[in-house]
């Protein structure tokens, strides 16, 4: 049995924001919303939300399991009726472990496009490892591009990054089709493989206009929802990148290494790294281990350890060595 989940309502443009109300009237959402923010974002978007809902903004500056808990305490307290996260990665993630657990449908509203989250029905809270946890998907997602648009770069590249790097999780999930029979969809990997294509093929102004690179983001998230699974956009790259914010003190982006990742990943596929570390350039993410400022021992270190850190059948299969490792990313210029 498949079990497709994917946003009713999906709005980009300029001044997306001013519109939440009228997509909220559209979903039927009535009562009082939870508009969940961090200082920064409230500013952004968060206090304009409130407005046009009627509400109030609630600031959540860390994210643990205990302010979750508060939060959803808040939830019941003041009988919220619906969630609206307005903000980057972790403020939505946390918007969706609340809704969901609280049993509420979510708007979503990104202040930024650092990542494919945007829209799918993965949290990847730090919490006990890093790890996404299945929620629910957004029923409404609002970008407002003139807003994304003003997002620090290096999110952007990050987003990026994330998008390009759905290039070597289809690789990963045929292959697991091919040797081990795993359920593949070709309609969700065609939709993610063409969300890295995009993005790769209009690298070179990919700021000029940045619904492309927001509308590559929801279209993996849909993709995920196809799946049912985060498989298409999450193979050997990402294995990489939970790694190293395991062992990293101070780990880089979720985009940024997957990116990296996405580079080795590809030249053990024996496919065209070239081109994607190429493409990463051109939207100024990182795409070696100085960028990244990880050390190329880490870097190494993560590759020989991320087939352990989900059981998920990749081009590593039941690992690769040190000197296997070393010499790939090497070979690709990552270290
Ligand atoms: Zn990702």
């Amino acid at each position: 049995m498949k079990n497709i989940e994917l946003p009713r309502k999906v709005l980009v443009g300029e001044d997306a924001v001013y519109e939440v109300d009228e997509v909220v009237a559209e979903l039927d959402l009535q009562g009082k919303p939870l508009i969940l923010c961090d200082e920064k974002t409230g500013e952004i978007a968060g206090e304009t939300v409130a407005v046009e809902v009627n509400g109030e903004v609630t600031i959540a500056e860390d994210v643990t399991d205990k302010t979750l808990d508060e939060l959803k305490e808040k939830v019941k307290r003041d009988n919220a009726q619906y969630v609206v996260g307005v903000g980057g990665g972790k403020i939505l993630d946390a918007s969706k472990i609340i809704s969901f657990e609280s049993k509420l449908p979510l708007i979503s509203v990104p202040t930024s496009a650092s990542h494919d989250g945007i829209a799918s029905p993965q949290a990847s809270l730090k919490r006990d490892r890093p790890l996404s946890v299945g929620v629910h998907c957004p029923l409404g997602v609002i970008c407002d591009t003139k807003i994304i648009a003003k997002a620090p770069r290096r999110l952007l590249a990050s987003g990026c990054a994330d998008a390009i790097s759905n290039y070597t999780a289809v690789l990963d999930w045929k292959l697991a089709h091919d040797e081990k029979g795993e359920y593949y969809g070709d309609y969700a990997a065609a939709l993610s493989s063409m969300s890295a294509e995009i993005v790769m093929n209009k690298a070179q102004d990919i700021y000029d206009d940045i619904s492309v690179l927001v509308e590559a983001l929801i279209s993996s998230g849909v993709a995920i929802g196809i799946a049912g699974s985060s498989r298409p956009c999450s193979g050997s790259e990402h294995m990489f990148s939970h790694t190293l914010d395991i062992i990293c003190e101070e780990p880089a982006l979720h985009g940024e290494q997957c990116g990296v990742g996405a580079i080795v990943m590809a030249y053990l596929h024996d496919a065209e790294w070239r081109r994607i570390r190429n493409a990463l350039k051109k939207c100024k993410a990182p795409t070696n281990a100085k960028d990244l400022r990880i050390g190329e021992d880490l870097i190494v270190e993560a590759l020989v350890k991320a087939h352990e850190v989900r059981e998920r059948h990749t081009i590593l299969r039941a690992g690769i060595t040190e000197g296997k490792a070393r010499q790939a990313a090497e070979e690709s210029g990552v270290i």
